[in-house]
């Protein structure tokens, strides 16, 4: 899966994300990336986030949707990724995922569960080149 978070030189915020499909994923499945709220989530007043990992659980929490309104009430966005982690996490403590979320102040982060590696990549008026960023994710 890659996820994408764009704001734009006017402040115009999108996102998106794609899918390899879960692995043994069933013929005509749905999973978390196109649904607004799970596999992404845009607001052009806040920011936008995004997830990977196991749709299947994670799109029963609307994490993209979460994180984005928790920026909304001022948490940082790698606050507000792990808040909605978390919130999964308490749940289905074995799940592994990831959120991605970025504000429109320019500030990004992540958290991510149960994975080894985990990185993002991002550019913005404050990164001199693009620059791949690992994250440490919970266990
Ligand atoms: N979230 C995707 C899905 O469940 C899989 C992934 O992120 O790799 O379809």
């Amino acid at each position: 899966t890659i996820g994408i978070i764009v704001i734009d030189r006017t402040g115009n915020v999108a996102s998106g994300t794609s899918t390899n499909g879960l692995t043994y994923k069933i013929p005509g499945r749905v999973g978390d990336s196109p649904i607004a709220g799970a596999g992404s989530y845009a607001d052009n007043d806040i920011g936008a986030a995004t997830c990977t990992g196991n749709g299947d659980i994670m799109m029963r929490f609307l994490p993209s949707y979460q994180a984005v309104s928790l920026m909304g009430e001022g948490l940082s966005p790698e606050a507000a990724a792990r808040s909605a982690v978390d919130t999964i996490r308490r749940k289905y403590p074995t799940f592994s995922g990831a959120v991605v979320a970025a504000n429109k102040q320019g500030a990004f982060g992540a958290a991510c569960h149960r994975w080894t590696n985990f990185a993002i990549t991002a550019i913005s008026p404050s990164i001199v080149d693009v620059t791949v960023f690992n994250i440490t994710c919970s266990m």
